[in-house]
């Protein structure tokens, strides 16, 4: 059990009277009490003894004290037949329309090649990667795909793309159904880096979904790693990485290889993948998070 250590001293309202508690053991919650001398509605004196865990003050029932979340509307789910919508607090990078197409250039800043196709975004060979105009960094990622119904090819020449974070680090889009590959180079994983848990995919030509968790890494002013980046990622629903700590960059390097973290700012685009096939895109947004 963790010791919970209280002390109380009659003080005038809202008068800080005692703390204690702060440790450094991280496997146990910092938990500290703290009590108060507060004036009721009738303007009465009373104590009042406050609980605080890992800094957030617990069961407070007055909303001026703990104020309550921000009320956002939740986005409708896809369908097959029909992409769904954003959350109202997301930033919507493609939805379908001509306008959104706006949201992304080629990797020099042009117009992208890329095709608007029965309102998804698709692939076409040689244009080459795309990104978004605007950069994130950490941040909740919905991205819809599609890899072509008709199936060419195998292995990685299959349904081949990619969702870049801050334009770096990949999650691999790749038509995984009944086709083997490397295991850290098919659908789901941080390319190169770590394999999903499970193969969650659906056949080519079927719409599915990647929500990614994401948290940037932090470099120093020296440009030093001080931070790894995590990813959690469920595709069709599926947990498929675990809040994952990556351990560099996702970069091809060559077998038996990997690419290392590179210093970077804080934010960069999102990016997605020309690999020759083509891979369609639809209901993509965004969410910004703190690091
Ligand atoms: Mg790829």
């Amino acid at each position: 059990m963790y010791k919970r250590a209280l002390s109380i001293t009659v003080a005038s309202m809202f008068t800080f009277i005692g703390l204690a508690g702060a440790h450094d053991d991280m496997s146990k919650p910092d938990i500290r009490t703290e009590t108060r001398m507060e004036k009721d509605s009738k303007g009465k004196e009373k104590k009042i003894l406050y609980m605080f865990i890992d800094g957030i003050k617990v069961h407070e029932t007055d909303v001026e004290k703990q104020p309550l979340p921000p009320v956002i509307v939740a986005g409708k789910e896809s369908t097959q037949a029909q992409p769904g919508t954003a959350p109202s607090d997301a930033v919507i990078l493609f939805d379908s329309t001509e306008k959104s197409m706006n949201n992304w250039t080629d990797t020099k800043g042009g117009p992208t090649k890329w095709k608007l196709v029965a309102g998804a975004l698709e692939s076409v060979k040689k244009a080459g990667y795309i990104r978004t105009k605007r950069e994130f960094g950490s941040c909740q990622l919905h991205v819809e795909w599609a890899t072509p119904k008709d199936v060419k090819g195998s292995s990685q020449g299959r349904g081949n793309s990619g969702v870049f974070l801050m334009g770096i680090y990949e999650v691999q889009v790749l038509d995984s159904f009944e086709n083997v590959t490397y295991a850290d180079g098919q659908a789901g994983a941080l390319y190169g880096r770590a394999k999903p848990l499970v193969n969650a995919g659906r056949g080519p030509g079927v719409w599915q979904s990647y929500d990614i968790i994401f948290h940037r890494p932090i470099f120093d002013d020296q440009g030093k790693l001080v931070k790894r980046a995590t990813f959690t990622v469920l595709q069709n629903g599926v947990l498929i990485q675990d809040h994952v700590l990556l351990s560099g960059g996702t970069g091809w390097a060559g077998p038996h290889a990997a690419s290392e973290y590179k210093a970077h700012g804080g934010k960069g685009p999102i990016t997605l993948q020309d690999h020759g096939n083509p891979v369609r895109y639809r209901n993509i947004w965004i969410r910004e998070l703190e690091d």
